[in-house]
């Protein structure tokens, strides 16, 4: 297809390459398929929705109303749920008007440490969540690299929160949402699960039902679920809480409400339906036995993948993991994190440096990487792949000031993708 403006189709051409020729290991990122790229491409980013389907302040909207709907629809199925909002643009904002919704500015919430695994929206200083609420964090322990939840406990009864967040950005292990709301309803506070990262293998029973257990569950739409970047809210099917004197013994109805005024007029104004209509594709494709085989891969993959780090004496946080991430502490192997992810970069490896936990690099340098298998298993590889690629990454690691070596690894890297191709657009 030819395009008017060269530059930025160019541009897009060139990045196309990019994903096509490398090896992407960030594990906040995937490859959608070409329906969810036809959606968010299309012509219904011209529609200006304001409101939700049957309620809109712009006329128009018969057609949008119906891809919102069956959007809402397929993600109450996916994730066993009463309600979802399928419209914050993005899993911050889906944060925002849950907090919004839930808390008055000055309340105090309790979240993981960002430096521990946690994410900039669970009370980080630098980020609107620790600006307008009061925050406390809890964090993994030093030994294991795990979450003591009788420390957790404790930290709630002091602190008391009225809104607990168990969710993370860079934790391997399964998060135990049940304790989570046992702790959550002994201090009367609202329990907030972020499954950005995990959602995908949550969706399939790979790990625990965080809908289950939270009173309320937010996601990115674009990590392990294979969808458009965006945001959702979900709610599953209990509504006993203690959801502050207005909602108690509260209803659907009134949750519902002061959600979706959370996110629109709270925090957004017209949704994004193109957006929305690739989600509802996603979601499809998410309900489907193919997906389930591939979530399942996706896991076995990290376990393997984990494993060979281990016997090539790399230090994963908590010794493995349980989903499709891997956080590496390179302390011992006398690199930086930002060292490593630029070294790697040079061989079309990407991954992210990331801090560590009880980490003494600041985050612009960080001790460790993180890395996860969602997009290269979309890619097609399998456990039997996951040796080579742990070796070329330990190469480039051991190797990583010279120039020549690492240019041969590239030429390797470039070549083992080229037998798992990427659609052509
Ligand atoms: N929550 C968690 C746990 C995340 O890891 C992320 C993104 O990495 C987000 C929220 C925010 O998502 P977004 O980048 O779409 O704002």
């Amino acid at each position: 297809m030819s395009y008017n403006d060269k530059e930025i189709f160019d541009l897009i051409q060139e990045e196309q390459e990019r994903q096509k020729t490398g090896l992407e290991l960030i594990a906040s990122e995937n490859y959608v398929s070409t329906d969810v790229l036809a959606a968010a491409g299309s012509i219904l980013t011209n529609k200006y929705a304001e409101g939700y389907p049957g309620k809109r302040y712009y006329g128009g909207c018969e057609v949008v109303d119906e891809i919102e709907t069956i959007a809402i629809e397929r993600a109450k199925e996916l994730f066993n749920a009463e309600y979802v909002n399928v419209q914050p643009h993005s899993g911050s904002q889906a944060n925002t008007a849950v907090f919004h919704a839930c808390l008055k500015p000055g309340e105090k919430i309790l979240g993981f440490d960002l430096s521990h695994g946690g994410h900039l929206t669970h009370g980080s200083p630098v980020n609107f969540s620790g600006k307008l609420y009061e925050t406390s964090f809890y964090g993994v322990e030093k030994e294991t690299g795990l979450l003591n939840y009788d420390k957790i406990q404790s930290i709630a009864e002091k602190e008391r929160p009225k809104l607990i967040i168990a969710g993370a950005s860079a934790y391997s292990r399964e998060i135990d949402y049940e304790r989570f709301r046992e702790i959550a309803d002994s201090v009367n506070a609202i329990l907030l699960a972020d499954i950005a990262h995990p959602a995908g293998l949550i969706a399939k029973g790979i790990l625990q039902d965080a809908v289950a257990y939270a009173h309320i569950c937010t996601s990115t739409t674009h990590k392990t679920l294979r969808g458009p970047r965006g945001g959702i809210i979900i709610m599953g099917k209990d509504f006993e809480n203690p959801f502050g004197e207005k909602l108690k013994n509260g209803n659907l109805k009134k949750m519902s409400s002061l959600l979706n005024s959370g996110v629109f007029p709270g925090n957004q104004g017209g949704p994004l339906e193109h957006i929305i209509a690739a989600k509802a594709v996603a979601f499809k494709e998410a309900l489907s036995e193919d997906f389930l085989k591939y979530i399942v891969q996706v896991k076995k993959n990290a376990k393997v993948m984990a494993e060979e780090f281990v016997k090539r004496e790399y230090n994963i946080i908590s010794g493995g993991t349980d989903n499709h991430m891997m956080l590496i502490d390179l302390r011992n192997k006398n690199i930086t994190g930002k060292q490593a992810e630029e070294a790697l970069g040079k061989a079309d490896i990407t991954v992210n440096k990331n801090m560590v936990p009880f980490d003494d690099q600041s985050p612009f340098v960080t001790s460790g990487i993180r890395i996860g298998t969602a997009a290269i298993t979309t890619r097609g590889l399998l456990e039997s792949d996951m040796s080579s690629i742990v070796k070329l990454i330990d190469n480039v690691i051991s190797n990583s000031e010279d120039e020549n070596y690492i240019k041969e690894c590239k030429r390797l890297v470039n070549q083992l993708i080229s037998d798992f191709p990427l659609y052509k657009v």
